[in-house]
């Protein structure tokens, strides 16, 4: 891991204009099957794309956490790392990996996670959003906020897994409502990831190692942060440039912060919040995972 690799991370981004026709699907049967199980929704701070080969405290909560969860019939990640104009999701059957990242080890480009898509929650998703469209994509897969998840979370491989993206030209207020009308899908056995990371600036990471002294802004940001998530004043969290300096040193630019608010809006009133994970990683980047039920 150097700068150099996490300022190439910082670069990436992607827009997306293809536009395609979907057949409808549907299987009542299957969907009836889960409709007693309404599946948590997560948000994991994915941290560095090397977590996806490592294995440390964080990898390994996640794999504690995807033995305990309930086995989702489908998995709806939120990623940081795609952003386009538009908001899509993925309908491929067959979702290729994307290795958006550069400067790293080949063994993480040799990563594989061959898990299906799942066009028809993919339709089932379009469906829900009344305020918006939702476009049709079959040029992305699985990037690495993804699969660098997945990999720990649910090593099989197994369950039908597909990407919506973050429209980066939209007010925060827009994906956390996005995602209320969305909620519907944890009914349905989907379980919803937003990946990204409450504090991330790549120009301040400490390349001195995993457990570099964490830093007073970082901490002082996803500290209020996890405070106003426990009081449920997600309006403060939409708001978050009011949070004055830390939040600016926290969040430069977006990209990773926007899935927590996807999270967030899937949260039923009252419904119960707990952390998964917290803790750093090089000093800055908050690793706190949030479940939402
Ligand atoms: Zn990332």
């Amino acid at each position: 891991m150097n700068r150099r690799s996490f300022l190439q991370l910082s670069a990436f981004s992607v827009i997306n204009l293809a536009l395609m026709k979907l057949n409808t699907f549907g299987n009542i049967a299957s969907q009836a099957a889960y409709s007693d199980v309404k599946m948590p929704a997560l948000f994991i701070g994915h941290g560095s794309p090397m977590n996806a080969i490592e294995n440390n405290d964080f990898t390994r909560t996640l794999t504690k956490l995807g033995q305990t969860l309930t086995k989702p019939k489908a998995i709806l990640c939120v990623s940081a790392h795609w952003m386009t104009k538009g908001t899509y999701v993925n309908i491929s059957p067959n979702p290729k990996m994307i290795y958006d990242m550069g400067g790293f080890p080949k063994e993480l480009y040799e990563v594989q996670y061959p898990a299906k898509g799942s066009p028809e929650m993919a339709k089932q998703t379009q469906n829900m959003a009344t305020k918006t469209t939702i476009f049709d994509d079959t040029q992305w897969g699985f990037d690495h906020g993804n699969w660098s998840v997945m990999k720990h979370l649910y090593p099989e491989a197994d369950i039908p897994l597909f990407q919506m993206s973050i429209d980066y030209g939209k007010p925060m207020q827009y994906h956390y409502d996005l995602a209320k009308e969305l909620s519907d899908l944890r009914n349905k056995g989907v379980l919803i990831i937003g990946s990204g990371n409450i504090t991330h600036n790549l120009g301040r990471v400490d390349f001195s190692g995993l457990d570099a002294p964490v830093q007073d802004w970082a901490q002082e940001f996803d500290t209020k942060v996890k405070q106003y998530i426990n009081d449920e004043n997600h309006q403060a969290l939409i708001n978050y440039e009011g949070m004055g300096k830390t939040a600016s040193l926290s969040v430069p630019e977006p990209s990773h912060y926007i899935p927590l608010l996807y999270t967030l809006g899937l949260q039923g009133k009252g419904e119960a919040t707990s952390y998964i994970y917290e803790g750093f990683h090089y000093g800055t980047l908050s690793m706190r995972a949030v479940k939402i039920g």
